[in-house]
Parts: C-alpha cells; structure tokens; sequence
C-alpha cells in the first residue's frame, strides 16, 4: 500500500471511491453535506497535484436500477462549490461508453462524478467482473468510504486486486479514522474508559465483549442499562428492558469481575411517565424506578459517578448517547458525559467518538473540536470496535 500524503498524482486518473451518500430533500437538495465536506481534502490534494478526480459513490438504496431519486447528478453543482468552483462533469452510468469516454477527455485539475454505483446489483453483490470494469477508469485507486469499509463491495474491495499495492492508497478521511481507531485499540495509554450507551443490549454486545479485553473501565448508559439492573435483580419499571438479554448482561458483569474491569451502571436516573417531551419527571435510583415510569437519562448522582471516572482516563471510547439526548429533558446526561470527555481531552487524553448516535450528540451540543476525533462511519467504526477485519480496510492494506 502506498503513502497518499507523499504520492503524486500528476497527470494520474485517481480513481477515488467516496461515500457521497448524503441525505436529500424532496427537491433534491442536499440537507446536510457532511460526508461530502469530509472527503474534499483528500479532492483537493490530488487536484493540487495536477491529478484528475473520478468518483465513485452509492447514494441510498435504489431497489430496480437508475431512478431519479437516487441519482448523483443532484450533487455535481455543490461538489464543484466545496471544491472552490472547480469543474465537476457527470456519466450518467458508472461503468460503460460515456463512462469510459469522459473519463477519457477529463483534464488535469478537474473532476468526473460517477453514477450511482448501486444502480448495479453487482455492486453489493461485490461481482468481480463489475469491479474490473470500473478498474479501467483509474490508474490508481483510493478508498476513502470509510462508512462503507465494512462491506466487501465491488468497488470498496473486490476492485482492490485490480492495482498492483502501490496503486492502492487509503484517502485522508480514511487513514484519519483507521489511525485513531488503531490508537484506542492497540496503542492504549491507560486507563482506558469506554462509554457505551443508546438503545439496546443487543446491538451493544460484540463491542463490549471486545472491549473488555482491552478497557479499564466500561460505563454503561442509555436505555441498555436497565437490562443489566433488572438482571441484578433491580425494578426497572416501564424503562427499557431486554427480557432475552438478561443472562447474557451476567454473563458480563462476570466475566468483566474475573478480568478486573470496572463496569459502571447509573445510580439513580432521571424517570419520565410516558416517553415524550412533555412528560412528568422525577429521580429515582435506577434498580427502584416506581411501576409505569421509564428512566430516559442518567441522574445526577450517575453524572458525578460517570464524569468523575472519565476524567481519569488517557484513552476514551464514546458510543451511545446516556439518555433520550433528542428530548432537551433528557440529555443533561449526555451533556455532562460529553463535558468529562472535552476536560479529559484538554488534559491530555485521546478521546474517539464512533458510532450511533453518540456522533449526533456531540454535533448537537458543539463538541466537535473538544474530543480528539470523531469518526464518519457508525456502522464501520461499530464493526471495527467489535473486533472485526473491514473489507475496505484489509483490501487496501494486503
Ligand atoms: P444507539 O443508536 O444504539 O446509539 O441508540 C441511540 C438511541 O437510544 C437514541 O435515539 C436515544 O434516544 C435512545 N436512548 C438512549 N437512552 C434511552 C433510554 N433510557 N430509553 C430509551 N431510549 C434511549
């Protein structure tokens, strides 16, 4: 694999797979232009080069082939803005004639967006032949998708045997996240404080059971901690509780007892009535809530417990918020969690927030430059902590 930082790419077709899956409004405009934005510094260098830029991109999840809907044409007039004006031609089909002919005619300094690559069934299906064609259109390939890295996609692994290694380079969005993920799972300054929140046990448990190789602490927040109190034998009342899933939350409270890490769960909780905005709240302890109330956010007490934990550590993990954070009577706890996190950062801690919703939080709270890095790929990064080889990242390393 190759160096992007030091490569140069004049007069070379990088042929560069993004993720430019942005969400749309019903006159196609775009509503937020974050995974576009992420992906310019990696354009710009190549373009300062005097390289030529060839995207390719899914954009959502098209059922039968080309629809209007789906269409990466919506995005040209935005990308050639981000990219200070820069021309930005458009194939109306990712493989195939016009492809390989404006592919063919673009210049050094300027830019050709692909069709929706998954207008093609063999996209998702990773079809090798479907990976070759696209191949032709580059001399050399970047994968800089890392919210697809976890799929074995024709064009974000299959194509990868198509470029002898020093053809295949991660683009700088991707090798930002590859290296801070590297640095909380195996260059871990401890302690090592993982914070684990959102919905579920079960969509949280691959990660914990991984982290608990490698963490000093895991805080458990969020609706999943009412299955681990009602596993202990705490009422939880109407609050969030996998019936299914309270052997396997004793399971870890075991296990992590014998490998000596420190599980933290809420002491009391902020408790609601009825899930929504406008509900009655209270405090209760969060293995006592009263019949017919839900704990929706961690407690005060539960914030002294979580910040004072946090502001301990050297290397932080952050996934899942502690409460419902989109209601404003339930998000002091993420609020105060992300407090810790931005006061263990300035003092000299590697803080990464991936994955979920936790991601969301920190952008709606104006955190963003307060951890160390937050990371674009919530499904990727997810798989990555879980202990997982992603397929765009092996691909581009073997
Ligand atoms: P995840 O995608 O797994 O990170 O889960 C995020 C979702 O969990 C958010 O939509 C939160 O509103 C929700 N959540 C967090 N805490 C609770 C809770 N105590 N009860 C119900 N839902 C919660």
């Amino acid at each position: 694999m190759a160096n992007f930082a030091s490569y140069n790419f004049s007069n070379q077709k990088a042929l560069v797979r993004v993720d430019f899956n942005v969400p749309l409004n019903d006159k196609f405009e775009i509503t937020d232009d974050t995974r576009m934005r992420a992906a310019v510094p990696t354009l710009k260098k190549i373009l300062a080069d005097g390289g030529m830029v060839i995207l390719m991109s899914h954009l959502g999840r098209p059922k039968d082939g080309p629809s209007e809907k789906y269409s990466l044409k919506h995005l040209v007039p935005h990308l050639s803005k981000l990219l200070g004006g820069t021309t930005v031609l458009f194939a109306n089909d990712c493989i195939g004639e016009q492809a390989y002919l404006t592919a063919g005619m673009i210049r050094p300094g300027e830019v050709l967006l692909l069709e929706n690559l998954r207008f093609y069934k063999e996209e998702e299906k990773g079809d090798e032949k479907f990976a070759e064609k696209l191949s032709k259109l580059g001399d050399v390939w970047i994968n800089d998708a890392f919210g697809t890295a976890h799929r074995a996609h024709a064009s974000t692994a299959v194509i990868a045997k198509f470029f002898p290694a020093e053809k295949r380079l991660f683009g700088l969005l991707m090798e930002g996240e590859v290296k801070s993920a590297e640095k909380v799972l195996h260059e871990t300054e401890r302690p090592f404080v993982a914070i684990i929140g959102g919905a579920k046990v079960s969509d949280k448990i691959l990660i914990i059971e991984n982290l608990m190789e490698r963490a000093t602490d895991i805080i458990i927040g969020g609706g999943m901690a009412y299955t681990f109190m009602r596993a202990q034998g705490g009422k939880t009342g109407a609050s969030l509780c996998e019936e299914d899933r309270l052997d396997t939350a004793r399971e870890i409270m075991k296990k992590a007892e014998e490998k000596g890490v420190c599980i933290h769960l809420p002491s009391d909780s902020v408790i609601a009535d009825k899930f929504a905005a406008d509900a009655q709240t209270s405090v209760a302890p969060s293995n006592n809530i009263p019949d017919g109330w839900m704990g929706l956010d961690i407690g005060s007490t539960a914030c002294d417990q979580f910040s004072n934990v946090i502001k301990k550590a050297k290397t932080i993990l952050w996934n899942g918020p502690m409460g419902v954070f989109e209601m404003p009577k339930f998000q002091h706890g993420t609020k105060v969690v992300a407090d810790a996190i931005a006061e263990a950062t300035e003092d000299g801690a590697f803080s990464l927030v991936g994955g979920g919703d936790s991601v969301a939080a920190v952008n709606q709270f104006g955190y963003t430059d307060k951890v160390s890095y937050v990371s674009t790929g919530g499904g990727a990064m997810l798989e990555y902590f879980e202990g997982k080889v992603l397929p765009g990242i092996a691909a581009v390393q073997s």
